[in-house]
């Protein structure tokens, strides 16, 4: 038996089952439909792409995985050599994992050690942003505030080590002011919140972040496993503004297999560095540095840099911003587009229940959460195919009332 995620099993619906995929397409028994949520936000050169599937069976022909522990390989190599080259500023040292949460949880023990190595003990505390989501392991739902995982805080009692601030200037400043002693970090998903709602904001604040957090010897880590490789219409938010400490995750195997790497600056490496083994980094998924993993990474990003993916998702912006002007709705609180992402937030989330199936029959397979009907592609889209998604998110509004 399946458990789902994310779901009453009493209550779930069937999920569509899929047998084959190709392209932006995932095909049923009943036939196709676009997939507007990227496999959640990784399929980014869409599905069944001939140079990453051939990149996996390549390897699979040698060996899949080999440890890391003692044990080392020209995949992860080449790829923390990409990534090394390929990342901004001085964002150097690759530590991989499986899964975006894990790779959180390793950038938060990076920061708090890294305090503890240069014999800090007072900086146990952690800033994060309201309505952050970083992942559903518990480090990285405490850091979240997802009302979904309020029950730890019930459970648990209140979350003495994290502070949360909305993306406001003034909030920003204030938590420094107060808190900058007991801060080992700040952690952030950079201009776009996804999971929280699809919620956008100013370059300015981060900004102002980083001047903050090197002012007072605060960590700051940019949780890009959902912003990361174009989202946002930047490569990187961290093009714009330098973290410590990168988070990378979803897209980064082109949405092939569960891979994420926490990378580091030379300072947080430094720290680490050195005779002393109980200041040493201790932790180590099995699965870290996986080879097929590794293998259609590298050819994922020779992709996004040959396809000039920069400009595909800038065009894919334009097209957004042409076809949802004007939207509007009594229902509609707002439509906020960024780079590869859009969102209608409507006053009621109950306005959005039959929206999946409706898109489905029209040949679209979203997944509304909450308030939130949003769009995440994969840039291979054409403008056809993305004017359907679009098409179809704004007919319901037209028919909903009598459908629903
Ligand atoms: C999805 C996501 C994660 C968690 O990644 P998993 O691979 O699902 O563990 C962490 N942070 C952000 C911003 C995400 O969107």
């Amino acid at each position: 038996m399946i458990w789902y995620p994310y779901q009453q099993m009493k209550k779930m619906k069937a999920p569509y089952k899929i047998t084959d995929a190709e392209g932006v397409y995932l095909y049923t028994e009943d036939g196709k439909i676009i997939d507007s949520v990227s496999s959640w936000w990784s399929v980014i050169h869409g599905y069944k792409h001939p140079v990453l599937t051939e990149a996996i069976k390549e390897q699979a022909d040698r060996f899949s995985h080999v440890m890391l522990g003692g044990l080392t390989h020209e995949p992860v190599r080449r790829l923390a050599d990409k990534l090394e080259e390929w990342l901004p500023g001085d964002l150097d040292y690759c530590f991989f994992s499986d899964s975006g949460s894990v790779a959180v949880e390793v950038a938060l023990k990076m920061a708090l050690q890294y305090n503890v190595n240069r014999g800090d003990l007072k900086r146990t505390k952690v800033l994060s942003l309201t309505h952050a989501y970083h992942g559903d392991t518990f480090k990285a739902m405490e850091v979240g505030d997802d009302e979904d995982y309020h029950f730890i805080l019930e459970a648990y009692g209140e979350k003495k080590n994290v502070f949360h601030i909305p993306t406001k200037r003034e909030a920003l400043e204030e938590a420094f002011d107060k808190l900058h002693e007991e801060l080992n970090c700040f952690i952030v998903e950079p201009l776009l919140q996804g999971a929280g709602g699809m919620r956008m904001y100013d370059i300015s604040f981060l900004q102002r972040a980083r001047e903050l957090c090197d002012r007072y010897g605060v960590l700051l880590i940019f949780d890009e496993v959902a912003t990361g490789f174009g989202r946002t219409g930047n490569r990187f938010v961290a093009d714009l503004v330098l973290p410590d400490i990168l988070v990378l995750g979803k897209a980064l195997t082109g949405g092939y297999i569960g891979h994420a790497v926490t990378v580091a600056n030379h300072k947080v490496y430094d720290s680490f560095y050195g005779e002393d083994p109980q200041k040493a980094l201790m932790h180590g998924p099995t699965f870290m540095g996986n080879a097929l993993a590794c293998s259609v990474a590298l050819k994922s990003i020779e992709l996004f840099e040959a396809g000039d993916y920069l400009s595909r998702i800038r065009r894919i912006e334009e097209i957004t911003r042409r076809e949802m002007k004007g939207v509007e709705h009594e229902q509609i609180r707002e439509v906020r587009i960024m780079g590869g992402c859009v969102c209608v937030e409507v006053r009621d989330a109950s306005y959005l229940q039959g929206f999946q199936q409706f898109a489905y029959e029209r040949g679209v397979f979203s997944r509304p959460f909450l308030n939130y009907m949003y769009a995440m592609v994969p840039y291979v889209i054409t403008e056809e195919e993305l004017s359907k998604v679009l098409g179809v998110m704004k007919e319901w509004f037209d028919v909903a009332d009598s459908v629903r």
